[in-house]
């Protein structure tokens, strides 16, 4: 069995339909898969659009906003089914679909409150339209495949907007609804991203939720992969906008993977493959335009990783634009203590992440994205002492199981980056990462030097792959 699951670019055409269910069929080649699909590209933002213009009363743009997007399901249909019998019950299912999105909009506008439990109702729908697609188009083609309301499956909590499994549920509904169909050979078809409570209210398990229902449904499955397609290839040293030369990385462990998506990379979210992770069963990310490339496998299983050992010292490179450095200053600050507490209950009480933290016994540096803060929190931090701000500056890390381990790093580091106004230095506690800020007018120098120091020389090593798109 395996996982397959394809993200919204994936399945955000009817081109990229056809190629989606390409790669399943020759996957069936092997084994019977579970796909699990997210929303076409797009459709999850208009949702919450919706959402919001119903919530807001704004009726008319709420309207003419589900009209779109019951035409562009209605339009792949057209698209992609040829059998004017089959054509129209499956434009009835989407016709129904849409009509109960209109009826929703109209009970919030009537009700003039947009709730987080009527929030997952509106963002429902994408995926519920996707997959209806997606199976019909299948089925045309001849294939054995079910569609499963993945609600009758997938149990949560009732925190709407960012609902939890519960497991044991789960786990015996996947055993009894979905493991019975694909013994049989029967391909099932479902949704990532939703759920429902116990009591059957429809929930989502937050934005970019698919990847962790796949995690999920493969951890209960039991399986031995989890397929992740999405349109790159795979996770790469660096992003290839910023480094031309960036490669995609054959291997990586989940702890390096975790690093990486925390610190800024676009890679899974760490929280999403943590179920695969207690079951050791393998993700790949993979690129559904590129289908024969290797893509990246994240693992811990020790003989995977060996035969792909690897004596470089850094795994990527991760950059995260649009932050600020918050420097706080304060005599008061010497000798001491609660100061730090008191400091960042502030940023707990307005509900601001810090990123990055350096402290010398009279300062605070940190660094929060740009747009998270407001004036009132700068002002009762002002409360300690002085408060200045640089605005435009960019963290970027380098993250490598090998740091852990090795001497001379910070020296190479620095020296790739001697021509960079570093604006501060922060070694990870994770011991995997080494992460600094630099102004984003010096991101491209900054990361292509440090990208020539750590992987000129390991091109032909096996463990990094040139993207497919530029071969
Ligand atoms: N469609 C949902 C979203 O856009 C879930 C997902 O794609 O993973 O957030
Ligand atoms: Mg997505």
């Amino acid at each position: 069995m395996a996982v397959m699951k394809f993200g919204g670019t994936s399945v955000g055409t009817a081109r990229a339909i056809q190629q989606a269910i390409s790669i399943v069929v020759r996957e069936q080649e092997k084994t019977v898969p579970l796909v699990v699909l997210s929303a076409c590209s797009g459709i999850t933002n208009k949702l919450v659009r919706i959402a919001d213009a119903a919530g807001c009363s704004h009726l008319d743009e709420a309207v003419a906003l589900a009209g779109e997007v019951r035409s562009f399901h209605l339009a792949l249909l057209d698209e992609l089914i040829k059998s004017s019998a089959l054509k129209k019950d499956i434009a009835l299912k989407i016709e129904a679909l849409a009509d109960r999105l209109e009826m929703l909009i109209k009970g919030v506008d009537i009700v003039g409150e947009l709730t987080e439990r009527s929030r997952d109702m509106f963002c429902s729908f994408g995926e519920l339209f996707s997959t209806t697609v997606f199976a019909a188009v299948m089925k045309e083609q001849g294939h054995n495949v079910a569609w499963i309301d993945v609600r009758t499956v997938m149990i949560t909590d009732d925190n709407f907007g960012f609902a939890r499994p519960i497991n044991d549920v789960c786990e015996e509904n996947v055993s009894r609804i979905i493991s019975p169909l694909l013994q049989q050979g029967t391909v099932v078809v479902t949704q990532g991203y939703i759920g429902a409570t116990k009591d059957g209210r429809t929930t989502t398990l937050g934005r970019g939720g698919s990847d962790f229902s796949a995690a999920l449904l493969g951890a209960w499955l039991n399986d031995n992969a989890i397929q992740i397609w999405t349109d790159v290839d795979g996770v790469m040293t660096c992003d290839p906008r910023l480094v031309p030369e960036a490669r995609s990385i054959r291997v990586m462990t989940f702890s390096e993977a975790a690093e990486l998506a925390y610190l800024g990379a676009k890679v899974l979210h760490p929280d999403t493959i943590a179920p695969a992770v207690l079951k050791n069963i393998p993700v790949y990310v993979l690129n559904s335009l590129h289908p024969d490339a290797k893509g990246t496998i994240i693992t811990n299983d020790p003989e995977r990783l060996s035969g792909m050992s690897y004596g470089g010292l850094v795994k990527s490179i991760a950059v995260k634009k649009g932050q600020c450095i918050i420097n706080v200053r304060s005599n008061r600050m010497f000798g001491r203590h609660g100061f730090m507490n008191e400091l960042f209950g502030i940023f707990a009480r307005y509900g601001v992440s810090v990123e990055m933290i350096s402290t010398s016994e009279v300062s605070v540096s940190l660094t929060v994205d740009e747009t998270s803060f407001s004036d009132e929190l700068i002002h009762d931090l002002e409360s300690f002492g002085e408060v200045d701000r640089e605005h435009n500056v960019a963290t970027i890390s380098v993250v490598g199981d090998n740091l852990r381990m090795s001497r001379g790093v910070a020296g190479r580091i620095f020296s790739a980056l001697k021509d960079v106004n570093l604006r501060m230095i922060s070694q990870g506690a994770s011991e995997i990462n080494v992460g600094f800020v630099v102004e984003e007018a010096e991101v491209v120098t900054a990361v292509n030097n440090l990208h020539r120091e750590f992987f000129s020389g390991w091109q032909n090593e096996g463990i990094f792959e040139t993207p497919a798109g530029s071969r």
